[in-house]
């Protein structure tokens, strides 16, 4: 594995890779690699010829007072993970690499980046969007691989590439979690002990909205009331706990087609999210 920390160095690189007719696999990342991060690895591993892992805690997605300075960091131990998961080429750029002097321009999304995450942290989606836009046109990969666990910003980032005509495909790869069913993040790290007992309560709150539905509930307000009241035992109150259109991100009423829930909780001083998508049909799922 080749670790590159230019965009010049990089381009060169790939556009070998290019010329010998070989399909690119991009990996965007923060570091501070987990089990779910090598899942989107060993998927563009199994389907692209050359894997390229970018490893960038992106200044303009943190908001003022947010993470962004004790953000894990560990490019070594980051580079042994991605080593081991096949991974050939590891881009990791310092910061005034991707946002040298003068910097000024920003992707900006509609109403997608609006609700849930964007509502919570003005700002964030804009600066994902903004380097994912950036990665996109450095590295040029066939295949971009992102992870349900943040599903905003795959709808975001969806959106950017149809709206800015970018020629990729984008995979969308579903969520690892612990065997208690906590979803794995890289803020995991901020949890002491007793708070990772806690954290389970997203994962609680999601089954219970999931096992509302199969059990023919389609009110939207009863199926968010039942998930909340699951969270209670474990003291984690949801910053937000919502039912959505899976697709657009709306508010739902009543659950018809494919739903998103979508909840963000803070446990001790990390800041956790998860979600999980629900089918149901309105007229058949009536009890
Ligand atoms: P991050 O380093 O947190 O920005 O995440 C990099 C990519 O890994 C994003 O596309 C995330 O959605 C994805 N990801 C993070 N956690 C998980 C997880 N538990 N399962 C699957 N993908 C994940």
């Amino acid at each position: 594995m080749r670790t590159i920390r230019t965009i010049r160095e990089l381009r060169e690189h790939l556009a070998l890779e290019r010329s010998a007719q070989r399909t690119i696999g991009l990996v965007p990342t923060m570091g501070a690699f987990h089990a779910g991060h090598v899942s989107l690895m060993e998927r563009a591993r199994r389907e692209a010829d050359v894997v390229v892992v970018s490893l960038f805690v992106n200044p303009t997605q943190f908001g003022a007072g947010e993470d962004l300075a004790g953000y894990p960091r560990d490019e070594a131990r980051d580079a042994a993970t991605a080593q081991e998961a096949g991974v050939d080429v590891l881009f990791a750029p310092p910061a005034d690499e991707i946002y040298p002097q003068g910097f000024q321009t920003l992707v900006r999304v509609g109403d997608l980046a609006l609700p849930l995450e964007g509502a919570q942290r003005p700002g964030h989606f804009d600066g994902v969007a903004t380097v994912v836009t950036k990665l996109l046109n450095i590295a040029r990969p066939d295949t971009a691989y992102f992870g349900q666990k943040d599903a905003q910003q795959a709808l975001v980032v969806r959106r950017v590439v149809r709206d800015l005509d970018i020629p990729v495909r984008i995979e969308v790869c579903p969520t690892v979690r612990e065997p208690d069913g906590l979803a794995l993040s890289s803020r995991n790290a901020y949890l002491a002990p007793a708070e990772r007992a806690r954290a389970v309560a997203l994962r609680k709150a999601l089954d219970t909205a999931e096992r509302a539905v199969a059990a023919g509930e389609r009110d939207a307000t009863a199926v968010a009331t039942a998930a909340r009241a699951a969270m209670a035992p474990y003291d984690v109150e949801p910053e937000y706990l919502a039912l959505v259109a899976s697709d657009t991100l709306a508010p739902v009423d009543r659950i018809d087609g494919e739903i998103l829930v979508a909840l963000a909780a803070r446990v001790g001083r990390a800041r956790l999210i998860d979600n999980t998508l629900i089918t149901a049909n309105s007229v058949n799922g009536r009890p």
